[in-house]
C-alpha cells in the first residue's frame, strides 16, 4: 500500500502514520523527522534547512525531491510506504507523480486530515518533544513526567522551535499558500479520501484502517 497522508501542520499526520506503520508494516517516510536528524547531525542538509525550519518557511523543492528519490528507492519501500510531509508544493507533487511512474509503482492512496486552524494552534502549541528521541508528547501526557517515557533521557522535554506561536501561524499560511494547491492537484487526477482529524488518536486511527482495509 502506498499512502500520503495530505493535511496541515498539527492536524496529526505524523501521529497516525506512526501508528499505521507498525500496523500495516510498511515504513513511515516524514521529511519533517529527516530534515531534524540531519539539524541534529550538523550534515550540509541540516545546515541549509536549520534556519528555514525554525522561520516556518519550506526547505526548497530540489532539496526535498533529491530526498524523496534516495528514499523511495530503498528496498524497505518494495511493499509500500506511507509519506507525511510530502508532497508541500504542487511542483514536488508532479516530480513525486513522475517518479513512483518511474519506480512502476501503483498509485497513491491520498487521505486529508482536516482540522480548524485554532484547534491545531492549541495543539502544536501545547506539545513538546524529547530532543534525544524526538518523540513528541502532549503536556497533559508528560504532566509531572521527568523522564522521557520512549528513551528515558532525563528533562529532555522541549518546546520545538517550529512550534512556538509565531512560528505556527506562519507555518499555517505557508500551508495555505502553497501546500494546499496540491490538494487540488490531487482532486483533479485521482480519488482524494477526506476525513475530521479531531477526535482521539485511537479513533482516527480506526477510522483510517477501515477506510485502508476494505
Ligand atoms: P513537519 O514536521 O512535516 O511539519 O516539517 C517541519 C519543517 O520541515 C517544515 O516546516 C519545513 O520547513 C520542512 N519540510 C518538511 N517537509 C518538507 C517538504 N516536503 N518541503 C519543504 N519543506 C519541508
Amino acid at each position: 500500500m502506498q499512502l500520503l497522508l495530505f493535511g496541515a501542520p498539527g492536524v496529526g499526520k505524523g501521529t497516525q502514520a506512526k501508528l499505521l506503520s507498525s500496523k500495516l508494516s510498511i515504513p513511515h517516510i516524514s521529511t519533517g523527522d529527516i530534515l531534524r536528524q540531519a539539524v541534529k547531525d550538523q550534515s550540509e542538509l541540516g545546515k541549509k534547512a536549520e534556519e528555514l525550519m525554525n522561520r516556518g518557511d519550506l526547505v526548497p523543492d530540489e532539496i526535498m525531491i533529491g530526498i524523496i528519490k534516495d528514499r523511495l528507492n530503498k528496498i524497505d519501500c518494495n511493499n509500500g510506504f506511507i509519506l507525511d510531509g510530502f508532497p508541500r508544493t504542487e511542483h514536488q507533487a508532479i516530480e513525486l507523480d513522475s517518479l513512483l511512474e518511474e519506480l512502476n509503482k501503483e498509485v497513491l492512496t491520498i487521505i486529508n486530515l482536516i482540522a480548524q486552524e485554532n484547534e491545531i494552534i492549541k495543539r502544536l502549541g501545547s506539545r513538546r518533544a524529547c530532543k534525544i528521541c524526538g518523540k513528541i508528547f502532549t503536556l497533559k501526557e508528560i504532566e509531572g513526567v521527568s523522564k522521557c517515557p520512549n528513551c528515558n533521557a532525563s528533562n529532555s522535554f522541549y518546546l520545538r522551535d517550529d512550534d512556538k506561536q509565531e512560528v505556527i501561524r506562519k507555518r499555517l499560511k505557508v500551508f495555505r499558500l502553497e501546500t494546499e494547491p496540491v490538494l487540488e492537484y490531487y482532486k483533479k487526477k485521482r480519488k482524494v479520501i477526506s476525513i475530521n482529524g479531531l477526535g482521539s488518536v485511537d479513533e482516527i486511527n480506526d477510522k483510517l484502517l477501515k477506510i485502508l482495509l476494505k
